[in-house]
């Protein structure tokens, strides 16, 4: 089924999941997709690693495993600043194939050990590109907190606004721990004129290393409340799980009560944090 389907009754309930790079990790995979499945989620999706058709497999496995074993609509993301247009065509053709409806278009990130190719500039590219060649439901990214490379907020403003005028029929966001980031960002697409969903991204934040990693990854802002959490319990290990789970649900159900149109949850591929997010949603969602 198309994911933008899901918006006309209702809204939605998604995870976000890795491909693991070893094989002992396929346990924590199961281990993970069994608790996310009880929840009934409107969708998967599964992250792709940048460069080799590897990574495309390893990618539509977990996605063919989610769709047939656990019976949950997957959607796949691809990246394209290092692909060309033949290796997107022979994505396309796998994809469709292996009963693949929904793609999250991606530009993906310079990788100094990757040559970019010069076929695909942007993720509107990719997606107006393969919507010639297929009938995919596109989804893109979106950053209440503006993509790193964006200047200021109006270009990438006018840039989201061409990548959903390329196609993305639905919006998923990068994570935050503001809410009112969130809550500025959607009004703002509304006046740029952007009307698909815009569905925001959370993220439970576990441990002190995790949180080093997001500020340089994804330049997410924290709020005050959520630094001294931070600060508080940032020495005990299961202190700061228990406080960045509930730091994450009062984000959720926040979200919730202001009717947004979905929730997408990272989950890390950590069974322990999926379990304690859908117990805490359950009656909720
Ligand atoms: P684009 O939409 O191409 O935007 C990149 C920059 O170019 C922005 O500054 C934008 O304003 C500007 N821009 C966009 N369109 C145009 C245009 N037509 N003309 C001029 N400028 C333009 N990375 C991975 O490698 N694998 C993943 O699985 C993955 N999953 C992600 C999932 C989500 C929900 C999010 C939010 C990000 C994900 N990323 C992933 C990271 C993503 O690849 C990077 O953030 C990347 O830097 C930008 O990708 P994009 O598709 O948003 O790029």
């Amino acid at each position: 089924m198309k994911v933008s389907q899901v918006y006309k009754k209702k809204r939605s309930l998604s995870f976000e999941i890795f491909p693991p790079k070893k094989d002992d990790e396929l346990k924590n995979i199961d281990a993970t997709l069994e608790v996310l499945s009880e929840l009934n989620p409107d969708f998967i999706s599964v992250t792709f690693g940048a460069g080799g058709s590897s990574n495309c497999n390893r990618t539509i496995e977990l996605a063919k495993k989610i769709k047939y074993d656990y019976g949950v609509e997957p959607v796949v993301h691809l990246t394209c600043l290092h692909y060309d247009r033949n290796e997107i065509d022979e994505f396309t053709r796998v994809l469709k194939s292996e009963g693949i409806e929904n793609v999250l278009a991606l530009r993906g990130d310079a990788n100094p050990n990757i040559p970019d190719k010069n076929d695909f500039r942007h993720s509107s590219d990719l997606i107006s590109y393969m919507k010639r060649k297929s009938d995919f439901c596109f989804l893109g990214a979106c950053y209440p907190e503006r993509h790193p490379e964006s200047s200021d907020i109006v270009s990438d403003m006018k840039c989201l606004k061409k990548k959903v005028d390329a196609g993305a029929e639905v919006l998923l966001s990068q994570l935050f721990f503001d809410n009112n980031i969130f809550y500025r960002f959607y009004d703002k697409c509304r006046i740029a004129g952007i009307d698909v969903p815009v569905i925001p991204g959370v993220m439970p934040v576990i441990n002190a290393a995790q949180i080093k990693r997001m500020v340089s990854i994804c330049h997410a802002s924290f709020p005050e409340r959520f630094q001294r959490i931070i600060s508080r319990y940032e020495d005990n290990r299961e202190a700061l799980f228990d406080a960045g789970m509930s730091y994450c649900l009062s984000q959720i159900i926040d979200l919730l009560t202001n009717d947004i149109s979905g929730i997408h949850l990272y989950t890390m591929n950590n069974p322990l944090v999926a379990g304690r997010i859908c117990e805490g949603i359950k009656n909720i969602v």
